[in-house]
């Protein structure tokens, strides 16, 4: 099957909410479920650009602003004692969420933007030169793309990518074609945001490690569907978002290899992140804080250790079985919907629903879809190449969490047959 397995058991951190996965039971945690869009409940179908916070969260983060407001790491005080314990105990959950080794290979930053761009400019940017090569795939969203643009052009390295095929694949085939001896890194999205499709990670980093490549994955849509084994898959960099997790937005992490960072110059310089500083020379601090310039946002990473331990307390095997039956009956649903496309067919997915309707533009959609209560995105969900790909512009997408209902796909299904009515 796929890298995206169900959590396994040692990985929970505090008791668990549900032994049997019980949505209705998940969902009273959620606080901005409950609220109607003029006079419709909200059914909330944009996960995969950022997920709803639970209760949790949102008492982790505001209990840092209310008792803990201080900052961390250079204060003596109780305050900052505080704050500096409960952000580093967050490092430690993140560090036990992707498996990775120590927390000194544990960075946080501000998403997986900032983490690829920080493999980018310290990593490959002083390392490549013209004739190298970078492997990306044609399903990338647009910050596991850019960054590697302007390596390429800052060094004369070179930017290959892997094709998807017509389902949103890319085959094992497809992207071991691309790989060679001028292969010096090779980044790819674990989960696509556009289409949903999961690739098979660990295999890709297999065959990118036999060219001798440095590998990179962005997990920004793996992180919150299943457990990240970043030994297992052997991969050198990781990336995530906290507010794709149920945590907040502006924080994030990325795992590195301990000494590929060690051998890497921070691409940020300032506070926190120095051992001495003189006009001559700054020497650098240890890992992780080599890499963390300037105040972090502290309590963002106290509330995405609050999230981890919302999401690894959740039985894991339920939970994957309550988020595959709503992927599967949405996928029927929308299969019986008129003149309804859907952009996506891969065999082993998320649950995201990209597709189009005849005769209505997306953003029509979506605009139909909100009046109704229904919360899609619509547009090209940063992957214009991907959308050139498929020969159009955009797409309406539902992506599901791990609260999405039946009825939640039932709602979207009722507001479809809307749209068709009024754009037929
Ligand atoms: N990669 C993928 C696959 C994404 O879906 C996203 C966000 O939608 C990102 C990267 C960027 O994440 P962020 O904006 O949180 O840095």
């Amino acid at each position: 099957m796929t890298d995206l397995a169900p959590r396994k058991e040692s990985r929970r951190v505090t008791a668990p909410a549900t032994v049997v996965f019980d949505v209705q039971r998940v969902r009273a945690d959620f606080p901005a479920l409950h609220q109607q869009i003029g006079k419709h409940p909200l059914v909330y179908l944009d996960n995969a650009a950022t997920a709803l916070k639970p209760q949790s969260v949102i008492d982790a983060v505001s209990s840092v602003y209310a008792h803990d407001c201080a900052n961390i790491h250079r204060g003596v005080h109780t305050l900052s004692q505080r704050a500096t314990q409960r952000y580093e105990d967050a490092r430690d959950k993140a560090r036990r969420f992707l498996n990775a080794p120590s927390v000194e290979e544990t960075i946080f930053v501000r998403g997986t933007t900032e983490g690829i761009n920080l493999v980018a400019h310290s990593y490959a940017r002083p390392r490549l030169r013209e004739g190298d090569e970078i492997l990306i795939t044609e399903l990338e969203h647009h910050s596991n793309i850019v960054p590697w643009q302007l390596v390429a052009q800052a060094t004369g390295a070179k930017l290959v990518v892997a094709p998807v095929n017509d389902a949103g694949e890319v085959t094992e085939e497809a992207f071991a074609n691309k790989l060679s001896a001028r292969t010096k890194v090779v980044s790819f999205a674990h989960v696509s945001n556009a289409l949903g499709t999961i690739l098979p990670a660990k295999r890709f980093v297999e065959l990118a490690k036999a060219v001798g490549a440095v590998v990179c994955i962005d997990g920004a849509q793996a992180a919150p569907h299943a457990p990240v084994d970043v030994q297992d898959l052997g991969c050198d960099f990781y990336a995530f978002s906290g507010h794709k997790v149920y945590g907040p937005t502006g924080i994030g992490v990325l795992f590195g290899k301990r000494e590929l960072l060690e051998a890497m110059v921070p691409y940020q310089g300032g506070g926190d992140m120095i051992d001495r500083v003189t006009f001559e020379e700054t020497t650098w601090n240890a890992l992780p804080y080599k890499f963390e310039a300037g105040t972090p946002h502290i309590a963002g990473g106290i509330g995405l250790g609050a999230a981890i331990d919302y999401l690894t307390a959740l039985e894991p095997s339920a939970l994957a079985a309550h988020e595959r039956d709503v992927l599967e009956y949405g996928t029927a649903k929308l299969h019986d919907v008129p003149g309804l496309r859907l952009i996506g067919t891969a065999k082993h997915k998320v649950g995201v629903l990209s597709f189009l309707m005849s005769g209505a533009h997306p953003s029509d959609v979506g605009t139909v879809l909100d009046q109704v209560g229904v919360a899609v995105r619509t547009g090209h969900h940063c992957t214009q190449p991907l959308m050139d790909r498929f020969g159009i512009p955009a797409t309406a997408r539902a992506s599901m969490a791990l609260y999405t209902t039946r009825a939640d796909i039932d709602a979207l299904v009722a507001g479809l047959h809307l749209v068709r009515e009024m754009f037929s």
